[in-house]
């Protein structure tokens, strides 16, 4: 099969809890596919929702629509944090998401780092410290863990850089790209298709990652509203103004001939905004777009 790029969403939009899939989560595969979407980020941000039986039914339904699953682990995870109770449960918790990884039949999680603790680099040797802990103790080797890039300053450990330094500190690490974090964190400079090349080439450049990893990528992209310390709240193309834009993104993709999941956060609209971007970029791959 022809590795394509991949759109999908987080967590299940509201144009799903509307449909006809029984308000089931495990559904949203089904559903997604049938609008012409094939991935699917299962949200366990605010804590794992989800039984091993229910976990192997929607392994089946992405399964059988060719689906890609990932799922994002909860936001009190926070391996940077000083307090030894706060850790041991971080790492409890994401000893449970990667065994949910192996139900569910996907090798990527997200996570958040955590915030920084006023010192960023001891933040980082900890954060660093704790995935070392969590690897060693778990079966589930396959299952690589993506550090995603943060949209609030000044205190929260993951900016652009730093993800790229700790993706080369553990084999086991991926980087997420989150453009529309990258986009508030640094107050709307993703502009150009020339900004996201710099960021695909830095990445290249100091991420060791095969070719065909390099292709595949993943990332995060909607609409974002920001103020001084960055990130503010997630937004929607329906509403004017906000940024980043898609087209330059989708453009330098095709360029490079990525083929990267992207996946959608569009506030209660992230499988419309999803459909936008697919359009968009099949009109490039197409020739329709110059
Ligand atoms: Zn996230």
């Amino acid at each position: 099969m022809k590795e394509e790029t991949k759109f999908g969403v987080a967590g299940c939009p509201p144009n799903f809890w509307k449909s006809s899939y029984k308000r089931d989560s495990v559904n949203n595969p089904l559903w997604l596919a049938g609008i012409g979407l094939d991935a699917y980020e299962v949200q366990f941000t605010h804590g794992i929702r989800l039984t091993r039986e229910r976990a192997l039914i929607l392994r089946k339904n992405a399964e059988s629509t060719g689906t890609a699953l990932s799922i994002h682990a909860p936001y009190y995870v926070v391996l940077t944090s000083t307090k030894k109770e706060v850790v041991k449960n971080s790492i409890e918790m994401m000893l449970k998401c990667l065994e949910f990884a192996s139900c569910l039949g996907t090798n990527k999680i997200i996570l958040h780092p955590g915030t920084n603790q006023g010192n960023a680099r001891d933040a980082m040797k900890r954060c660093l410290d704790n995935l070392k802990v969590i690897r060693k103790n778990t079966d589930n080797k396959k299952t690589l863990i993506y550090v995603e890039t943060v949209g609030r300053r000044p205190s929260y450990l993951g900016s652009l850089e730093e993800i790229i330094e700790m993706c080369g500190e553990l084999d086991f690490l991926r980087p997420c790209l989150d453009f529309a974090h990258i986009y508030a964190y640094e107050s709307g400079a993703l502009l150009e298709k020339g900004d996201f090349r710099k960021i695909f080439d830095r990445v290249g450049e100091k991420v060791p990652l095969g070719t065909e990893e390099m292709k595949e990528l993943h990332c995060h992209f909607y609409p974002i509203e920001f103020g001084e310390k960055g990130e503010k709240r997630h937004k929607n193309y329906r509403d004017d103004g906000y940024g980043p834009r898609f087209e330059p993104f989708l453009e330098v993709i095709a360029e490079y001939g990525l083929t990267p999941t992207i996946i959608c956060e569009s506030k209660d609209a992230q499988d419309e905004d999803a459909l936008r971007m697919k359009a968009f970029y099949r009109g490039l791959k197409d020739g329709k777009i110059q």
